[in-house]
């Protein structure tokens, strides 16, 4: 008993000491920033540091960043944060944003995911009709994600899930159309699907996006909005099913990793589910759209899809 209260003692001072000098929480021009150290004692992680890489870990999870970037990583894939992390009196800082949607959906999935049924798959072929979207020298966006999209719903049917697309033929459907549709068709997953496009033509990769935050910017532009859309109810949802649909392409396409990005795209603001947009590649990438031209290459991506959409299923049903 008397070692026992010995032990607590020690292990109160240890944390006193490792937070001595440090808040646990800053606010740093109008944003909460928490401190690293808690915040990986609060999700029972171990925070070390290798090289200039800091580490919150736990299991198989494994997050890391680098003061004053914002490009972190989890298990190897790069996902974009909503704020650097901040160096603050030689202690490391994260913003709370990026603890509550990136943090504790990874380490605290039973307390801070929203738990659902997932059964119908509501698959989006961005473009249609005379909006051809990203153009090739031998084929065309609309076309190719349409393709894609069949592609994935079949495999995705034989593994017992419904799937519904947004558009099965060669016409356009309005881009607030496509979430109404997929709040009526009561899905619970949206995955739209499209290919980049850039006037560099060396750009590759693959990207996923997950909607942008309430008060953080998208990744590809500064401005920070305060605005809450009703796609933002699942936050981390979303994040989960970014990452593992960006984990799943990665390994079975060996693709480029471009990361799990944040952006408002107008197909998932507004969605009753969680929800992403997949950046398939880069139709301007001569090699790459060889590649997606190929109906293997084309199975490989629905493939990896549905593998993704079946290992977020998994993370939901293991945390009920
Ligand atoms: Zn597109």
């Amino acid at each position: 008993m008397k070692y026992l209260k010995f032990f607590q003692t020690l292990l109160l001072l240890l944390a006193c000491v490792t937070l001595s000098g440090a808040k646990a929480t800053v606010i740093l021009k109008g944003k909460v920033y928490r401190h690293a150290g808690s915040v990986s004692r609060e999700l029972k992680c171990g925070y070390y540091v290798s090289g200039k890489n800091y580490y919150i870990a736990r299991g198989r999870e494994n997050f890391s960043f680098r003061p004053e970037r914002a490009d972190f990583r989890v298990s190897n894939i790069s996902v974009a944060g909503s704020f650097p992390a901040r160096q603050i009196g030689g202690h490391l800082y994260l913003s709370a944003i990026d603890v509550n949607t990136l943090l504790r959906p990874l380490f605290m999935p039973r307390q801070s995911i929203r738990r659902h049924a997932v059964r119908r798959i509501i698959i989006d072929p961005g473009h249609g009709g005379f909006d051809r979207g990203a153009a090739g020298k031998s084929i065309i966006e609309k076309k190719l994600v349409l393709q894609i999209a069949k592609r994935t719903a079949d495999i995705l049917k034989r593994c017992g899930y419904t799937c519904i697309l947004t558009r099965r033929g060669d016409y356009l459907v309005p881009l607030n159309q496509r979430p109404l549709f997929a709040n009526r068709s009561k899905g619970d997953l949206f995955i739209s699907l499209h290919c980049n496009a850039s006037k560099d033509t060396r750009a590759a990769g693959i990207e996923t996006y997950c909607l942008t935050p309430a008060g953080a910017s998208s990744t590809n532009h500064q401005k920070v909005s305060g605005t809450a859309f009703p796609g933002n109810a699942f936050n981390a949802n979303n994040f989960l099913l970014a990452y593992e649909i960006q984990r799943s392409m990665l390994l079975r396409t060996k693709g480029q990793d471009r990361g799990v990005r944040r952006s408002r795209f107008a197909v998932l603001r507004n969605l009753a589910m969680p929800g992403v947009l997949l950046e398939m590649g880069f139709i301007t990438n001569a090699a790459e759209e060889r590649k997606l031209a190929t109906p293997a290459y084309q199975e490989q991506i629905a493939r990896a899809i549905a593998v993704g959409i079946i290992s977020y299923h998994r993370r939901i049903y293991s945390c009920r």
